[in-house]
């Protein structure tokens, strides 16, 4: 199996009816780089930055960030890096900061809601990848956004580091990206403006699953009974596509089901065009949307959706058993 995947490693995600399927890895310490090369991948659609705040026992310095960053672009040869911001609290504690004794942290203090409201880390952070970037391309994602105004507060944090930076003489981006994570469901309901003002979205499933069926993801108990292929969720999702389609805001999905084959498959079959997941995830889901003819596909969904089948999963695995 191996083989087969290294043979395709370097064509494109182009399914039979001739859709390509953009896919991008995640990544998030410098040793998961060569993966960028060897892997197929077309960029990194989610570098996760907390994992090195998390490896450390204390504050990383602003130099040192810059420093990381930059390697981390250097490697990547010119493909799209996708910055994620600070995304802690929940089950991401940084063992030098202040705990915060909440009762439900998944729901509580975390992510873009702690650099609002402690800028100093995420300005630092902003600066850091600002001066990595060093007259490059530089995409930056914010983690966590629930509404409207948490995303225009942290991109008028982004326009100030970048009029300090300007300010100091120092080069700016060649050019600048910013986004959101869409993994909170409100933001699937969130103004039609802020869909026309964000550059980009990429859905955290991991996330948005967790809150859509209100099923702790790391509970194994009650994380099992909701299906990714439920049909509800898809049915939401499918709402997040049409929003963005008609507003033209390039959407992906980076939660861990896009490195499933199946669910990758239905992703792609309601209307996503990129993916990022794991490395390792790329060929096997590469494979599968290589065989895959998305019309054929997406009727199958619809027909076990107007039949009211829970999930489609039954109904789209026969269907792939058919199609060998
Ligand atoms: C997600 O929520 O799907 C996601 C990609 O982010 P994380 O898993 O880091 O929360
Ligand atoms: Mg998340």
């Amino acid at each position: 199996a191996q083989e087969r995947y290294t043979s395709i490693r370097d064509i494109a995600a182009e399914t039979l009816c001739g859709t390509t399927i953009g896919l991008h890895m995640n990544a998030g310490l410098m040793a998961d780089l060569p993966s960028l090369e060897n892997s197929g991948a077309e960029g990194v659609g989610l570098f996760r930055t907390e994992l090195q705040f998390l490896v450390r026992n204390q504050m990383p310095k602003r130099s040192e960030l810059s420093a990381l960053y930059a390697r981390v672009l250097d490697a990547a040869q010119g493909k799209r890096v996708v910055f994620r911001t600070l995304d802690i609290g929940s089950d991401k504690v940084l063992p030098y900061m202040k705990p915060n004794d909440e009762p439900n942290p998944a729901l509580g203090w975390r992510a873009i809601r702690v650099g609002l409201d402690k800028p100093g880390v995420m300005r630092m952070q902003l600066q850091a990848l600002i001066r990595a970037a060093h007259g490059r391309p530089l995409t930056i994602m914010f983690p966590f956004v629930a509404q409207y105004e948490e995303y225009t507060a942290a991109k008028a944090e982004m326009d100030k580091a970048l009029d300090r930076e300007r300010i100091l003489g120092h080069p700016l981006p060649e050019t600048l990206e910013v986004g959101a994570m869409l993994e909170t469901p409100s933001l699937a309901f969130a103004p039609t403006k802020f869909y026309e003002e964000v550059q980009f979205l990429s859905i955290g499933g991991n996330d948005l699953k967790q809150f859509f069926f209100a099923a702790d993801r790391e509970n194994e108990r009650v994380r099992k009974r909701y299906d990714t292929l439920n049909v509800s969720f898809l049915t939401f999702l499918e709402s997040i596509v049409a929003r963005c389609e008609a507003t033209n805001t390039p959407l992906s999905f980076c939660g861990e089901d896009a490195g499933r084959p199946v669910e990758a498959a239905c992703l792609a079959a309601i209307g996503l065009r990129a993916l990022s997941m794991r490395p390792a995830s790329i060929g096997p889901v590469k494979h599968m949307l290589r065989q895959l003819d998305l019309g054929a596909l997406r009727a199958v969904i619809y027909d076990a959706r107007d039949r009211g089948e829970q999930s489609v999963r039954p109904a789209v695995m026969e269907y792939l058993r058919t199609q060998g």
